[in-house]
């Protein structure tokens, strides 16, 4: 392992006791409501089974992914009190797998929520479900007019064993958007229409939304991960994800020379050029050609040239020639350069920056237990 980590071209970490951390932060925040985890996309890059397993460690019960094969991947790695949730629903025909590896969908459509039934007739027995709501962001669930439609039916909810109405939040970041409040009415007056039923609604900007958001459940995936929940505000989460890159080899050029693939960028003055082995096929970014920042051994410098598939350029000029040699670490993703400031200069949001992360990267776990190596 150790001398894995030292010749691959970066060394990404990933910290599952910051993950808890924030876990237990925002389970604080909402009171007597559940705290769930949006674990779709490997849990936003970061391993879906390490740190789903770390939040089972914290009491999480109620995990969310997008697709049937990740809750098909994960559900071994999770005891059954642990419920994973489809969020796209069924694949139409493909029900039984539901059953069959223990998820329970998120039906989106009547045509969803038709076949859901027809398994439970068949069955002879309610299954679980959770329905999807659209309240305002025209992406995903029923419509008013199709909830109405589908309430009108006879024996609407025969055949489903409505776990919990769900909706999501198209501006939650943006505390002072009008639209949070016109969403939270929108799904007040839906449920209204099933007493008795659970409900969530928050993701992590959601939670930051006050009490009124919470309902049953909340479904965060960001911030669990470090990404600052509310636009213009400190962030309050912990930092999960560091990532370093390894100098492969450095030069001195001449002012007016050329760097990088274009040539976009040309000294104006004898300068010093590192290269470091990341590249745009590991997730960083080709948007931060000429723009991004990263730091060694403490000092700010700037990436110059086009992004490589597989490398950088850095103008070093200003750093001392002993943090330079090759196999030194720059930090690219550090508590001082975070996965938003990242993003930002990628003209990206950090949720990208996250996803995209690259699987050349050596990965190490912080804060393992028995439980998430399991
Ligand atoms: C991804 C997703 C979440 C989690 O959102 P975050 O902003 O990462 O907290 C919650 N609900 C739904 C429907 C999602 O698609």
């Amino acid at each position: 392992m150790q001398q894995m980590a030292g010749r691959a071209g970066a060394v990404l970490r990933i910290d599952l006791q910051a993950v808890r951390n924030n876990y237990r932060l925002l389970r604080s925040k909402l009171g007597a409501a559940q705290c769930g985890a949006a674990v779709k996309a490997d849990a936003y890059g970061l391993g879906a089974v390490p740190v789903s397993r770390a939040l089972l460690e914290e009491g999480c019960r109620h995990f969310f992914v997008a697709h049937l094969d990740e809750a098909i991947a994960l559900r071994p790695h999770l005891p059954d009190q642990a419920a994973i949730y489809v969020m796209h629903g069924s694949p139409l025909g493909y029900e039984a797998e539901f059953l069959e590896h223990r998820c329970i969908p998120v039906l989106n459509s009547a045509a969803q929520i038709l076949a859901w039934r027809a398994l439970a007739e068949q069955k002879q027995q309610a299954l679980p479900a959770i329905i999807q709501l659209d309240s305002g962001m025209s992406r995903m669930g029923l419509s008013s007019e199709e909830v109405q439609t589908w309430l009108a039916e006879p024996g609407y909810i025969r055949g489903i064993d409505l776990q919990y109405l769900m909706s999501h939040l198209a501006c939650a970041e943006d505390q002072a958007h009008p639209m949070n409040r016109h969403q939270l009415q929108t799904f007040k007056a839906l449920r209204a229409q099933l007493p008795g039923c659970g409900a969530s609604l928050a993701n992590s900007s959601g939670i930051f939304l006050g009490s009124d958001f919470h309902f049953d459940l909340a479904r965060p995936g960001a911030a669990l991960y470090g990404v600052a929940p509310v636009a213009g505000q400190p962030n309050p989460m912990q930092a999960v994800v560091h990532l370093q890159g390894r100098v492969i080899q450095t030069r001195e050029i001449f002012p007016g020379t050329g760097v990088g693939y274009g040539l976009t960028w040309r000294s104006q003055q004898l300068s010093r050029i590192a290269t470091v082995a990341v590249g745009y096929a590991d997730g960083w970014m080709r948007s931060l050609s000429n723009r991004g920042l990263v730091q060694i051994a403490g000092q700010t410098v700037h990436m110059v040239g086009n992004v490589s598939m597989d490398t950088i350029t850095l103008d070093v000029s200003q750093v001392a020639i002993e943090h330079l040699q090759p196999g030194a670490l720059v930090d690219l993703i550090s508590d001082t350069n975070t996965v938003d400031q990242v993003a930002a200069k990628a003209k990206t949001i950090a949720y990208e920056i996250l996803t995209s992360l690259g699987m050349r990267y050596q990965r190490e776990y912080l804060g393992q237990t028995e439980h998430t190596t399991a």
